[in-house]
């Protein structure tokens, strides 16, 4: 049941018998197949889905726009004379229409209503109106469809000082300026679902509906009640009834997660993990064979790490560093001293004299996980210890009993025995790790590479990979990842996570040379490109796309796509260099094969979308060509360079844009302008909201609740009102609504 369920049933008007919260959106009146499709692809199943669809936007009315400003595809409401109207006989399948031209001083724009005869009865020419609609065409704009009313006692064609309070009756209820524009999909316009929203609200529906939110908490941070929020959310009166709804909306969202978070953190303080000790020596002679000393932002990590490691409670920690500082090195550290400690329990008071503790470590693509297995190779030579790599296309073990110093190649059965009887310490792999036939014997630790890579279930698959022998005990956790996110959405997203940075960068790194490039240092980017290649180096082109574009969606007609810059650059700038390609339709083994051959060399630029974002690492690779920079992230856009820093040599990364506003170049600048992702990441949220930080959905997290994540103050209020509620009385038996809003969450979540 869920938590908005009804008491009693709802009249609803029309072919409607009792309705819930829970009746499916089918079920609205004269709802047609084509409504029902597109409510489906907006992911509103039920009638509490709709009144949760919360709008995009608001059209304010007070802002009316001179018609010579209007721009095509934007939601306009005009104020004008019409001076043409007349009704237009349809044609075959055309219908009748009513067609008319609205003007002002400033100019005019063609109306167009379908199937409303009688608007050509109602108003004539010069009927003073105003209309509102969505503007379309290219040269020629219209309006079709626009909501139309009469305004003859109100002033025309004073611009944007038109409507304002002053200027209307004073004995009125003051009318809404603020109309709601909804996301809108093929087949359902942002009107037909506020008017469906309505229904809904007129029909009493906000009665039933119980707030799942402590009436104390409500108080204690002035937010208004679920059914005020509501209302306020889809018939605002004012802007501040907007903004105090959205607040409370995005309250709700986060303390139900922040909720799910301290559940599950006092569910870990409660289970056994294995306690691990440093072990000084033995670390010390691993980190002096690096070929590099650590910085002390790694060795502060380090430190952190093994604070937890000794609690004898499962750690849960995310290790959150730049692209390039060191994260690596410092998971090797920790897994090689997990895999010389002997299994030990705070509980049995006792170590076991045989066997030794292993390490799972999952990263997202073989061709990463190959890398990392190579890198351990290397750091774990002499130590003694085995490890081996696990992927979809095969499987290797190291050291190799021939060769002493290499890894060899061995079937999947023989190495999942030695995996099972704790042979092996450190494995290494793909999703492959989580399949069941893979089974440890005491699995004290799973690192998790480019931890946002991977949905909560496969995090959880992974870690609930308990050893043979160790039954109830619960692995440690390191989480990495190298995308930075702003500290409040840390806090949501991972509050069940502590939180280490490595917040400096190995010495003698090189700043990458960053360009914004215009149409017309275009050619001088190529120049210097060739250069680059010509002394033995390699390019990545990034674009946005992969293929040619989608002509009903306009906004991409001028990004450009990977199969045909590829060509492009290939029969012009660079005609004497090898070009490859790499998107995300590709197979995984033909990704596979182009890395290596890039790797290899066998490619000198590499024309790919976002997918080489990973932590893949190719040091020859020194330049970086960002194409229609405007769509990505800052973040993002940061952590696609961060592939050219990996090596010695200078690297460079041009940034081109065909966005022309201001505003645009001002958020590209920061690329050049600030001091790390973190930065960036704040910058990004700050700029672009929750468009700006491009993983938002994948975190089940709505628009409203990614917007409130700018305030620190709410985000804190609800980390703590959750975590004191759980402390308090963990079973949620004093807040019954309270649970089954929780409990009916987790079921919609991993179902
Ligand atoms: P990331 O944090 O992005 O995963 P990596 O662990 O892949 O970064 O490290 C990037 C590169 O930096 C690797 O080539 C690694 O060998 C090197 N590296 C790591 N730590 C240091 C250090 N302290 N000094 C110099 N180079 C380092
Ligand atoms: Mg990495």
């Amino acid at each position: 049941m869920d938590w908005l369920y009804s008491i009693q049933g709802v009249q609803m008007p029309g072919n409607m018998d009792k309705a819930t919260l829970q009746t499916s959106i089918t079920k609205l009146p004269r709802v047609t197949e084509e409504h029902k499709q597109a409510f489906k692809r907006l992911g509103i199943s039920n009638f509490k889905d709709l009144l949760y669809h919360t709008p995009q936007r608001y059209n304010d009315l007070q802002e009316v726009k001179n018609i010579s400003e209007i721009e095509s595809g934007q939601d306009v409401t005009l104020y004008g004379r019409l001076t043409k109207i007349e009704l237009k006989k349809g044609f075959g399948s055309v219908p009748n229409s009513t067609r008319a031209v609205l003007s002002d001083h400033s100019g005019s724009v063609k109306l167009v209503w379908f199937h409303q005869p009688y608007i050509a009865k109602m108003y004539t020419e010069d009927s003073q109106i105003k209309i509102s609609g969505k503007v379309t065409g290219v040269r020629v704009l219209s309006i079709v469809n626009p909501d139309i009313s009469n305004t003859k006692n109100l002033p025309i064609d004073s611009g944007n000082s038109l409507f304002r309070k002053s200027d209307t009756a004073s004995d009125e209820v003051e009318p809404s300026y603020l109309t709601p524009i909804y996301a809108e999909t093929k087949g359902i316009t942002s009107r037909y679902i506020y008017h469906s929203v309505q229904k809904l609200i007129e029909s009493g529906m906000l009665d039933t509906i119980v707030d799942p939110i402590p009436e104390t908490i409500l108080k204690k941070y002035n937010l208004p009640s679920l059914k005020q929020a509501l209302l306020y959310i889809h018939f605002p009166k004012t802007a501040s009834h907007v903004e105090v709804a959205k607040k409370r909306l995005a309250f709700e969202e986060i303390f139900f997660i922040q909720l799910e978070r301290a559940k599950d953190r006092l569910v870990l303080a409660h289970t056994p993990g294995f306690v691990v000790e440093k072990n000084v020596p033995r670390i010390d002679e691993f980190i002096s064979r690096f070929p590099f000393d650590l910085t002390s932002s790694q060795n502060k990590c380090i430190d952190d790490i093994f604070i937890d490691l000794a609690t004898g409670i499962p750690m849960s920690r995310l290790l959150e560093g730049d692209v390039g500082s060191g994260k690596t090195a410092v998971a090797a550290v920790i897994a090689h001293n997990v895999a010389i400690t002997r299994p030990y329990l705070k509980a049995e008071q006792k170590r076991q004299e045989f066997g030794t503790l292993q390490v799972a470590y999952m990263a997202p693509t073989e061709i990463l996980a190959k890398q990392i297995f190579e890198n351990f190779c290397q750091y774990f030579k002499g130590s003694g210890l085995s490890l081996a790599l696990i992927t979809g296309s095969g499987c290797l073990k190291y050291p190799s009993k021939g060769r002493p110093g290499e890894s060899t190649n061995i079937s999947r059965p023989q190495l999942s025995k030695w995996v099972e009887n704790g042979e092996i310490a450190v494995v290494i792999g793909t999703h492959a790790l989580i399949q069941k036939n893979v089974m440890f014997k005491h699995l004290a630790l799973c690192i998790i590479d480019e931890q946002h890579r991977f949905g909560v279930k496969q995090r959880k698959a992974l870690v609930q990979k308990k050893g043979a022998a160790g039954d109830d005990v619960m692995p440690h956790l390191l989480s990495m990842t190298a995308t930075p996110i702003p500290r409040t959405l840390a806090l949501t997203i991972y509050g069940d996570l502590d939180l280490t940075l490595v917040d400096s960068m190995p010495l003698g790194r090189k700043n990458i040379i960053t360009e914004i490039v215009t149409p017309l240092t275009r050619d001088s980017m190529y120049d210097n490109v060739r250069h680059e290649l010509d002394a033995g180096r390699q390019a990545y082109v990034i674009c946005a796309r992969i293929d040619e574009p989608d002509e009903s969606k306009e906004r991409s007609l001028t990004a450009k796509s990977v199969v045909t810059e590829a060509a492009r650059l290939q029969n012009s700038e660079f005609k004497k260099y090898r070009v490859g390609i790499l998107h995300g339709k590709m197979r995984p083994i033909e990704k596979d094969k182009v890395m290596q051959d890039f790797y290899g060399g066998s490619i000198d630029i590499l024309v790919a979308t976002s997918v080489v974002e990973v932590g893949v690492s190719i040091t020859n690779a020194s330049v970086m060509i960002l194409e229609g920079a405007d769509r990505f992230g800052l973040s993002q856009l940061h952590q696609l360079r961060g592939r050219v820093v990996r090596g010695t040599h200078q690297p460079y990364c041009y940034v081109c844009s065909e966005g022309k506003s201001e505003k645009t170049k001002d958020r590209l600048k920061a690329l050049v302008t600030a001091k790390n992702g973190f930065e960036l990441a704040e910058l990004d949220l700050m700029m672009r909201g929750s468009g700006g930080l491009t993983q938002g959905k994948q975190w089940g997290m709505s628009d409203t609740a990614m917007e409130a994540i700018k305030n620190i103050k709410l985000v804190e209020a609800a980390r703590s009102e959750a975590q004191r509620i759980i402390r308090e009385n963990k079973e949620l038996t004093k807040y019954p609504t309270l649970k089954q809003a929780l409990d009916s969450r987790e079921k919609t979540h991993f179902e």
